[in-house]
């Protein structure tokens, strides 16, 4: 591949003007939208608008005028197409770990005459986390977990698992999961499925209806550009709805919340997975980053991203010097996310060089180095440019100086 071929992927990309509707520094070359999505310019745009007009101007009758209190469903279903669910299932609140803490608690009970969850060894942290403390909480004849291999989940399901906690895709490998396929196997043996989609949705087509998936909690801040610490969402099938109760009944999540009446009673549909006072500016900042969506096809966002990170891999791999860097990612696009992880031992110094030169990627530990592809965008361009600095840092050994060397809080 020459640079000239390059460029014309990025002539010939039906989504490269997208690029246009986000904020992006000026000589950076952002690889890490898996990890925070870039700015929208239609966020900067609401952002301002709530904080002066609707807050500052119009105050407290903006919970209707504005319909600060739908946003939670308003916003819940605008990411519902991303993720293939058919309305009235998706709502919009809290964080991943707080909705996991929910739905594995309603999922526990519903499924109360088993205790085990299953998930991978290598699944994010929070989530095994989250079932650690549920286990705190009920005690081990109430929540066990049992983590297992990646390649060993279908051998792990049987009649004894509660619930199977899934994460689509890998946050360091980037492996992809048969949704369909292990949802159907879990499913025949009276198990729940708790999806996470924090590296799937707006990453790839997901298809929660048509996999007939229980649950899902998935991510604003990364694929779908909702900044930092933008709230979450969560998906419970309608099957679902009218059984399952989940346990931080906060008054949002009441059937009249208004009414302040002194006894909790559920909301009859998707409202009852809220629990308090929905974040506002954070919320209008996700809603607005979602407009961006509107007239995107998932699948154009699932080629270019397979052929975002091929391209990444071709020119990895023709590269004489970076033949140190092992890939930890599948081999093939079908089996991929939307990013590639490599082992090297210099991993971390790498990337801080990488960053200092202003192409950001990010390290995940022990020793792997991501590069997430946002097709909204990521050109070809960017990648090729990429791969050509990690190149020079790596033949030139620029990561060995010490300020590459230095750990950081947060990476
Ligand atoms: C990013 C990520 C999270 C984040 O959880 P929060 O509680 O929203 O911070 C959870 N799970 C996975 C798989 C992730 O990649």
């Amino acid at each position: 591949m020459i640079f000239e071929e390059v460029k014309a992927l990025d002539k010939a990309d039906p989504l490269y003007t997208k690029r246009f509707e986000f904020d992006l520094p000026s000589h950076t070359i952002y690889l890490d939208g898996n990890s925070l999505g870039a700015l929208p310019k239609s966020v900067k745009k609401r952002v301002s608008e709530v904080v002066s007009q609707q807050w500052g101007n119009d105050l407290i009758k903006s919970w209707n005028n504005h319909a600060w209190i739908d946003l939670p469903i308003s916003v819940g279903e605008k990411i519902a197409p991303l993720i293939g669910a058919s309305e009235g299932q998706v709502i919009c609140c809290d964080s991943i770990s707080v909705n996991l803490f929910k739905l594995l608690c309603g999922a526990l009970k519903l499924n109360s005459t088993r205790t085990k969850v299953v998930s991978t060894k290598d699944n994010f942290p929070t989530d095994l986390y989250m079932v650690q403390g549920v286990t705190d909480l009920l005690g081990e004849n109430l929540c066990e977990l049992e983590l297992v291999e990646e390649h060993l989940i279908e051998q792990s399901l049987n009649q004894s698992v509660a619930v199977l906690l899934l994460t689509q895709v890998n946050f360091r490998s980037g492996k992809l999961l048969d949704m369909e396929k292990l949802t159907k196997l879990a499913h025949e043996k009276g198990i729940l499925v708790i999806w996470d989609l924090a590296h799937s949705a707006g990453a790839l087509p997901v298809e929660l209806d048509k996999c007939n998936a229980d649950f899902a909690v998935g991510c604003g801040y990364k694929y779908l550009n909702g900044g930092p610490g933008s709230p979450a969402f969560l998906y419970v099938a309608k099957r679902h709805q009218t059984s399952v109760k989940q346990p931080l009944s906060g008054w949002m999540g009441h059937a009249k919340p208004f009414d302040f009446e002194p006894r909790y009673q559920a909301a009859p549909n998707i409202s009852q997975f809220q629990s308090g006072t929905p974040s506002v500016i954070g919320m209008s900042a996700l809603d607005a980053a979602l407009d961006v969506w509107q007239d995107v096809d998932m699948l154009q966002i699932r080629n270019k991203s397979k052929a975002l990170g091929n391209l990444c891999l071709e020119l990895i791999r023709q590269n004489e010097s970076l033949k140190g860097l092992q890939l930890c990612s599948p081999d093939t696009d079908e089996h991929r996310g939307s990013q590639l992880a490599f082992a090297h031992d210099h991993g971390f110094a790498i990337c801080q060089a990488l960053i200092e030169k202003g192409v950001i990627a990010d390290f995940r530990a022990p020793n792997i180095l991501r590069f997430g592809f946002t097709p909204l965008y990521t050109s070809y361009e960017d990648v090729w440019q990429a791969i050509d600095m990690l190149s020079n840092i790596v033949k030139n050994e620029t990561y060995k100086e010490p300020r590459f060397n230095v750990s950081l809080k947060v990476t």
